[in-house]
């Protein structure tokens, strides 16, 4: 959607009100003659201007709660150019309809809003200070919660600006207004004590020698503004208004009051959004200076193991959970590929069984913690040297692997049976889930797939095939982290050949494979995209099974005949376009991973704003 917006001609950007009317004055401002512009107020809005009478007005479009675009009070849409394209045949409420947009003048780009340049910066520290990742840890810790970080960043920036003073009371606040330079229209804003549970606070604002101080109230919405002024969703935000017009204040706010000389290193002396330098972000419902994190096992594991607390915070991110990060990213924890039995704990219960045998959960003393794991046990009754064979190349595979969508091994057990020791995911696998939890949202399915084509883009960078991605390949670490598992039919490339050639054909997962494995045997990352499409299709259906009641023989002569499955119920048209695009019949024209992984970042973005 952003995007979409962002190429309209008459999408302004980061323009203000007065700017607008601008616009629209050098445009004649004939009736009906209107421009889009971001709305400074509210997050994602937008706001849409125009003329009328030789008068101007300006509309809200708000973006409501189940991601509907609607002008206050008024129909909603799917996005606001449906609500552009309504407003063009109906005026319903407003002064007239829409007639003519007005363009950009050649050459110039939508406007990018101060805050805009810093959310970048800012988010790298976030994660930086918050999850202390670094590298491609970081990088794919962005990608794959860009639009949650942008909403955290959006509501706690205001703890880095400077003219944010914490909690301090009115008369400190008076000092240190008066304190410096004589500069009417300086400004800071402190946190009032709570009444109750409600956070209300104040801006503080120096005119001719005194201090004014407006309450700035938050309302059930969360909405905050100064006693009957306009609302706003982040205290940036209402600075950034005050800055540029009184609207009800003595004054504009001209100069922000630095906080005091322990934090000076904030841009004391910037403008009023001015530049962050270094500074510890409180971590979501975290009080300052206390870091508790419910899903990291570490900090906690003292004789009874805690389970991780998946449902309670069901917008856990990935990173919060312990096996986002590497099992040996700390160099002090060696990396070795054989775990002693004696550091090996195993629990009563399944968390599933397979074709190797059964799956425990366990939990692996390391040299400075401990770790809950899962342990994948090899049936010991026929002492097949095969099937052994096959979970040591199954382990060998995953040794090489080390990406946070994907299951990590974490070390092979010779004892009792031979036991591959792997991270925990202990949600499961992905069908099931979907079965079990028919009210998931189209985000959550579009984010945890967008993290599955995220881990298959790194095996395909790194020149692995799985050959066995389906659903119930994927496991979920919580509603919202999930990993690619089982790379028990997995193969490594080699350089000269970008697909593996299987020996003869085996008991194959015919409904995931494309049409060269079954014609040719040829596998490659191309054929795990066409697997990758049935996942999606399977994600989307909420873990239906594809090709319902179809032989292998049939599903092969369907593909053959050019027919693919249909969309699931409710499927996003760009998500079932997508599928049909990893259905191409030939591998050469089909897309690699490098373009499917940005195609379902992009559309995630885009609903998730
Ligand atoms: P597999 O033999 O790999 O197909 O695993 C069989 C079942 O064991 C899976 O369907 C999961 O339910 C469970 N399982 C396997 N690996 C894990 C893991 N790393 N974490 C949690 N459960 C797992």
């Amino acid at each position: 959607m952003a995007d979409k917006v962002q190429a309209l001609p008459y999408f302004f950007g980061n323009i203000t009100r007065e700017e607008a009317e601008e616009y629209l004055r050098q445009g004649g401002a004939g009736d009906g003659l209107y421009l889009l512009r971001q709305s400074r107020s509210f997050l994602g809005g937008f706001a849409l201007s125009v003329a009328y009478g030789r008068q101007l007005y300006h509309y809200t479009i708000e973006r409501e709660m189940n991601d509907t675009y609607a002008i206050a009070g008024g129909k909603s849409h799917r996005n606001p150019i449906d609500v552009i394209d309504y407003h063009s045949q109906e005026s319903d409420g407003l002064i007239c309809l829409l007639k003519r947009p007005f363009n950009r003048p050649r050459g110039t780009e939508p406007k990018v809003g101060p805050f805009e340049d810093l959310k970048e910066q800012l988010i790298r520290q976030y994660v930086k200070q918050t999850w202390n990742l670094q590298g491609s840890a970081l990088e794919q810790a962005i990608i794959s919660q860009r639009p949650q970080l942008e909403k955290l960043i959006s509501t706690t920036a205001h703890e880095k600006m400077p003219w944010f003073h914490g909690k301090i009371d009115r008369e400190d606040s008076e000092q240190r207004l008066l304190r410096s330079s004589h500069v009417n229209g300086k400004f800071l804003i402190r946190q009032r004590e709570n009444n109750g549970r409600n956070v209300s606070y104040a801006l503080c604002l120096r005119h001719n020698n005194q201090v004014m101080h407006y309450r700035i109230d938050k309302d059930k919405a969360g909405k905050l503004s100064i006693p009957d002024g306009k609302k706003f969703d982040t205290l940036w935000q209402l600075v950034e208004h005050y800055s540029y017009k009184p609207d009800g204040l003595l004054r504009v706010l001209t100069e922000t009051c630095p906080r005091p000389s322990q934090d000076s290193g904030l841009g004391a002396t910037g403008g009023i959004l001015s530049r962050i330098k270094s500074y510890s972000f409180p971590k979501p419902g975290q009080k300052k200076g206390h870091i508790e994190n419910p899903y990291n096992f570490r900090s906690n594991l003292r004789g009874e193991l805690p389970k991780p607390n998946i449902f309670n915070n069901t917008e856990a991110m990935p990173m919060d959970t312990q096996v986002y990060e590497s099992p040996y990213a700390d160099p002090e924890e060696l990396r070795s590929t054989t775990v002693k039995r004696s550091d090996l704990t195993l629990e009563d219960g399944e968390l599933g069984s397979g074709n190797f045998g059964t799956v425990l959960r366990g939990v692996y003393q390391m040299k400075k913690t401990q770790k809950i794991v899962a342990v994948k046990i090899l049936k010991n009754e026929d002492n097949n040297a095969a099937v052994k064979d096959e979970m040591l190349r199954e382990a060998s595979v995953m040794q090489q692997l080390d990406n946070p969508y994907i299951v990590r091994m974490i070390g092979i057990c010779e004892a009792e049976s031979l036991m591959l020791v792997m991270e925990l995911a202990e949600l499961g696998p992905l069908h099931k889930f979907l079965q079990k939890n028919k009210h998931i949202s189209v985000k959550n399915i579009t984010e945890l797939v967008h993290q599955v084509s995220m881990g298959m883009k790194y095996l395909e960078e790194h020149n692995f095939v799985h050959r066995d991605l389906a659903a119930r390949n994927v496991l979920l670490v919580t509603q919202h982290y999930a990993k690619i598992s089982d790379f028990g039919l997995s193969k490594a490339l080699t350089e000269e050949e970008n697909y593996y050639k299987a020996k003869g054909h085996g008991k194959w997962p015919l409904k995931w494979y494309a049409p060269e494995c079954m014609n040719y045997l040829k596998f490659s990352s191309k054929s795990d995209v066409w697997s990758f499409g049935v996942l999606m299709w399977e994600a989307f259906s909420l873990g239906q099974k594809p090709y319902k009641g179809m032989k292998g023989n049939e599903v092969i002569q369907m593909i053959e005949s050019g027919e693919r499955m249909s969309a699931p119920a409710d499927c996003p048209p760009e998500m079932y376009d997508l599928m049909r695009k990893c259905w191409t019949y030939r591998p050469d024209e089909r897309p690699g991973f490098s373009v499917v992984e940005p195609r379902l970042r992009h559309y995630y973005y885009d609903i998730s704003q």
